[in-house]
């Protein structure tokens, strides 16, 4: 069976609560398809009136991070358990600004997607190399290490149902997108690696993105990839661009 299409918005730090209503309401029209899956992971606070905003449309809700921990002691975090409750169901676990900024490592993001499942979010689950690591030729050495670390523990079905985004950390914000054969090579490694983790059903079956200054001229080229089941969008997700990445 052929995936289903899926692009995510990565609103990132933007968007107070009354910008991130009046950017559903903008984005509305703009955003409609019938054969593409179109989710908006923002900003925890944005979560609760942005869900209420999309209410009726095609448009999930995603969050952009989440602890692995049930509840309790932990000032300034928030649970899978909430962003469910909320109405959102899906979650980006592992983005390389978390990684880098936050030093969110393998280990404790393993914990996350783990947690996400078993919350009932999908986890959309970034992986990236650094231009130095590109360099030194190790990219697809590295993105299968990230995958292999990133889901012990997970079942083959748990995995199928996810999204893994490849977003090569040169090519974030950057403007410099990575060539189409780049980024087919590194999501087919991605599925190579999820074959060789579980079987060839479960690697049919998992949709990975690309991600890394994805526009309204280069989506098409970039979503007619083999192995590229759609875009994770930072920049151009926040205007009417967006539209026209969701319709490529
Ligand atoms: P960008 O960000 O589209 O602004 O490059 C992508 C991302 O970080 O997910």
């Amino acid at each position: 069976m052929a995936r289903r299409k899926i692009v995510a918005g990565n609103w990132k730090m933007n968007m107070t609560p009354s910008q991130a209503v009046a950017l559903c309401d903008e984005l509305k029209d703009l955003v409609k398809s019938d054969d593409v899956d179109v989710v908006y992971c923002v900003p925890a606070i944005d979560i609760v009136p942005v869900v209420e905003a999309v209410k009726g449309t095609n448009v999930e809700v995603g969050a952009e991070n989440m602890y692995f921990e049930e509840k309790g002691a932990y000032t300034g975090e928030i649970s899978a358990a909430m962003i469910k409750d909320a109405g959102a169901k899906y979650v980006i676990i592992g983005h390389s600004e978390r990684r880098d900024y936050f030093k969110e490592d393998d280990a404790l993001l393993n914990k996350k997607v783990k947690k996400a499942f078993e919350a009932g979010l999908t986890p959309i689950l970034c992986c990236g190399e650094t231009l130095e690591q590109r360099e030194m030729g190790i990219t697809l050495d590295w993105i299968r290490m990230q995958i292999k670390s990133d889901l012990v523990g997970v079942s083959a079905e748990q995995a199928a149902s996810m999204v893994i985004a490849y977003e090569p950390i040169w090519a974030i914000g950057t403007g410099k997108t990575a060539t189409t054969e780049q980024a087919q090579e590194v999501c087919k490694a991605v599925r190579d690696c999820v074959a060789e983790i579980y079987d060839a059903a479960t690697a049919q079956a998992v949709r990975i993105q690309y991600g890394g200054s994805v526009n309204a001229g280069n989506a098409a080229e970039l979503f007619a990839q083999p192995d590229i089941d759609g875009g994770l969008v930072g920049g151009a997700s926040l205007k009417a661009d967006f539209g026209k990445i969701v319709n490529y």
